[in-house]
């Protein structure tokens, strides 16, 4: 039925790169003969998954939204994507994403924009927007996204579905394709708060093959998404993630759910994070910085694609540049000549350096919050879904998109997007963000399951 929904209305939605109906089939069909020979399966098998294309997959390429690596098929499976297997998921195909997963509306990818299937003239959000769109457009019942600086959520939030992203080394990152190390997470997309907690269950976990990865128990998501009680819970309202910049219907409805939260039980309270607001400006170095040493891997001598410039004798420098500047889009150039220059020598300290130190503020932040309450809520983004094009000549605009998600992950803390309805000002779907301590995943879920 997934496959025959994505047949009929993919042109229109653009969530998918590639899609593999033998390999979802035979996994289907696996399932339903183990199954009838009586053999008990993990929950979630035979439900189908659709994997953001930044995530390696055997036997079906990934790009990574990007021409330099167009066509390219990995060699080996993502740990993530190895438990997909193993737990009896069909993966349905590859889903858009902007380019490196750089962006918020999935117009930079470099094959095609992904768009809303709430108003197809609209963005999904980014960079996961083609998970988004397949979920909120019943293409897939699950997806995989990644989040740097808030591209599970914010797609979450524009289109009207639970997104969240682990507590950092919650879920493994080996073989899911690097865009800033320290800040990216993979984690479940879906259309209700246990679905999601079902596959983050399959997802979360250690992994020795990522230096990172948290050797601990997985918090007890998909109990606490069965649980769904806030009595007694205390939940904070960060004071600086509202009000002025944020849009009057998206304020509105995040305002009522709050008062949701009251009615059934919690303690509401106002908490401050003064650091929060230089999160944007700490995040555009940092990233960009790591940015610039991720993708210098792309050099055109191992992998992806190769441009040999006019005239016959062309050195390896000719031959990496020529390559980089036709295989990368305007955005992952901007990032990685950004991250150059913060990283060099004369600028390290008064850049990069400074941008550490706000992360130490901004974890601290968390730290003195976390003291005073249980959790913390916001608007997961200030705005619902954009026009296509209508922020492209801004960058600076767009960024300022990321203002309420940005901060968990330079922190490393977990948050879940839900949505709460539609803006009356818009009509679009509006996104609530739940923040938790670290490894406290499952508080998470048992806010989103009180809420929907
Ligand atoms: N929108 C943010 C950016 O452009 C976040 C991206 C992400 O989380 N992958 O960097």
């Amino acid at each position: 039925a997934h496959l025959d929904r994505i047949a009929d209305v993919d042109d229109r939605l653009g969530a998918f790169l590639h899609v593999d109906p033998e390999g979802a089939l035979a996994t289907a069909t696996d399932v339903d003969a183990r199954r009838a020979a009586g053999e008990t399966l993990p929950t979630l098998a035979g439900v189908p998954v659709a994997v953001k294309d930044l995530i390696n997959t055997v036997g079906q390429p990934t790009t990574a939204g990007s021409r330099i690596l167009e066509g390219w098929v990995p060699p080996y499976d993502a740990t993530v994507v190895s438990r997909l297997r193993a737990a009896g998921l069909p993966i349905l195909g590859k889903t858009n994403l902007d380019e490196f997963a750089m962006g918020s509306s999935n117009e930079h990818s470099a094959y095609k924009p992904a768009r809303n299937p709430w108003d197809t003239e609209r963005i999904p959000g980014g960079s996961s927007g083609g998970s988004a769109a397949a979920v909120a457009g019943y293409e897939a019942p699950l997806a995989l996204g990644t989040d740097t600086g808030g591209s599970i959520r914010q797609p979450g939030a524009m289109t009207g579905i639970v997104g969240v992203k682990p507590t950092y080394g919650g879920v493994s990152r080996y073989g899911v394709i690097a865009m800033a190390s320290s800040l990216d997470q993979v984690g479940p997309m879906a259309r209700s708060v246990l679905d999601a907690a079902l596959l983050h269950e399959v997802l979360a976990g250690h992994d020795p093959r990522d230096s990172t990865s948290l050797d601990a128990p997985v918090p007890s998501v998909v109990d606490a998404a069965r649980r769904g009680d806030v009595t007694g819970l205390r939940v904070g309202v960060v004071k600086e993630l509202g009000g002025e910049g944020f849009q009057p219907g998206v304020q509105q409805r995040f305002d009522e759910t709050v008062e949701l939260l009251a009615q059934a039980g919690a303690e509401v309270v106002e908490v401050s994070c003064p650091s929060f607001e230089h999160g944007i400006a700490a995040y555009y170095l940092v990233m960009p910085s790591e940015v610039s040493s991720n993708l210098a891997r792309f050099d055109a001598m191992r992998y992806g694609l190769r441009v040999t410039p006019d005239g016959q004798l062309a050195s390896a420098e000719q031959v990496m540049a020529a390559s980089r500047d036709a295989g990368f889009g305007d955005e992952v150039k901007r990032r990685i000549i950004l991250g150059t220059y913060a990283l060099s020598s004369g600028y390290y300290d008064a850049y990069y350096g400074s941008a550490q130190k706000v992360r130490t503020l901004v974890a601290r932040d968390f730290a003195a919050a976390f003291e005073q309450v249980d959790v913390l809520v916001s608007p997961t983004a200030p705005t619902t879904a954009w026009r296509l094009g209508e922020k492209s000549d801004d960058p600076l605009a767009m960024y300022l998109e990321d203002v309420a998600t940005i901060p968990a992950n330079l922190a490393g803390v977990p948050g879940l997007s839900l949505p709460v309805g539609l803006a009356s000002d818009t009509g679009l779907p509006v996104g609530v963000q739940v923040l938790a301590p670290a490894q406290a995943d499952d508080r998470l879920y048992n806010v989103g399951a009180a809420l929907e």
